[in-house]
C-alpha cells in the first residue's frame, strides 16, 4: 500500500489512535534504506529517479498547515501527527527542520495532539536527526533483531549499506526517550529462515533492549499484505508471551 499525498488521514491507527499521516517521501513510490520482508509499501524499486521526486520542506509545510486549519475548523479529532508514509522519513535531507515547524504548527492549531515518528533507527548517527527525534513526543524506533544475521535477513540489507553495530550503539545512546518497535515474525525469504522469536534471537534482542532501557516497547505482528508471502502472523497470545519477558524488566510493553 502506497500513500498518494503528503498528508493522509486522519486514519485509525492500531498504536496511535486518530493519526494524521505526514509522508515526507514521494507519492506512489517508496524510498527506504531498508527493504523489510514485511514492508506494507512493498519491495524497493530503483531509487535513482525517486530521490528527485521527494517533497520540498516548503510544500510539506504548506500542505500540513492547510490540513491543520481544516481539521481545527471541522473539529476533527487528531491524536497524533505521525511521520510515516512511503518509506523512512528521517532520510529526508531537511528532516530536522521539518520537525521544528511541525512542532510549531501543532502548537498553534492542535496543541493536544502528539507528534510521532516511525523510524527504522538507521540515521541516529546523524546529529541533527538524533536531536530532532528527541524533540518529539513519540520517537518510535525499530529494532527487529538482536543478532546481525537476523537484522540483515529481515531488513534485506548488507553490512556495506547499514552498520548493525552503529544502529545498536545509537539506540542505546538514545536511551529512555525511545519507544522501541519490534515486529515479531517467523517465515522464510530467499531460502533464508526468518525467526526473531527463537530463544537465541529473542534473548539477544532483549539484551539490547535492556541497555536501551526505553520508556516503552511495542511488539506487533504483521497486519496487512506483505511482499514476502511466506511469513507467519503471530497470535495475540504469542505476542503477550514475549511481552511478559520484557515486562519483567520493568519496561512498559504493549502488543498490537
Ligand atoms: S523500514 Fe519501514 S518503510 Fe522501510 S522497508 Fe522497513 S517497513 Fe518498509
Amino acid at each position: 500500500m502506497l500513500f498518494e499525498d503528503i498528508i493522509f488521514g486522519p486514519i485509525k491507527s492500531r498504536r496511535l489512535g486518530n493519526s494524521l499521516g505526514l509522508n515526507l517521501l514521494p507519492v506512489h513510490k517508496k524510498l527506504c534504506n531498508f527493504n523489510c520482508v514485511y514492508c506494507e509499501c512493498g519491495w524497493n524499486e530503483d531509487t535513482k529517479d525517486i530521490k528527485d521526486s521527494i517533497h520540498s520542506k516548503e510544500d510539506i509545510r504548506e500542505a500540513l498547515e492547510a490540513k491543520l486549519i481544516d481539521v481545527k475548523e471541522k473539529n476533527i479529532p487528531v491524536d497524533s501527527i505521525t511521520f510515516s508514509g512511503n518509506g523512512e522519513p528521517t532520510i529526508h535531507p531537511d528532516f530536522a527542520e521539518i520537525v521544528d515547524f511541525v512542532v510549531q504548527l501543532r502548537d498553534i492549531y492542535i496543541k493536544d495532539a502528539k507528534i510521532s515518528v516511525l523510524s527504522n533507527a538507521t540515521t541516529l548517527h546523524k546529529d541533527d536527526v538524533f536531536k530532532a527525534l528527541h524533540k518529539i513526543d513519540n520517537p518510535i524506533l525499530k529494532l527487529d533483531a538482536g543478532r546481525k544475521e537476523m537484522f540483515y535477513a529481515i531488513s534485506k540489507t548488507t553490512p556495506n549499506q547499514i552498520s548493525f553495530e552503529t544502529v545498536k550503539e545509537r539506540l542505546i545512546a538514545f536511551g529512555h526517550d525511545a519507544i522501541v518497535q519490534t515486529l515479531l515474525i517467523r517465515g522464510e525469504n530467499d531460502s533464508i529462515k526468518l525467526d526473531n522469536t527463537s530463544d537465541e534471537e529473542f534473548s539477544a534482542w532483549l539484551e539490547i533492549v535492556k541497555k536501551i532501557n526505553p520508556r516503552q516497547v511495542m511488539l506487533y505482528a504483521i497486519d496487512r499484505v506483505t511482499p514476502e508471502s511466506q511469513l507467519e502472523k503471530l497470535t495475540k497470545e504469542e505476542l503477550e508471551f514475549f511481552a511478559d519477558k520484557v515486562r519483567v524488566l520493568g519496561i512498559e510493553t504493549k502488543t498490537y
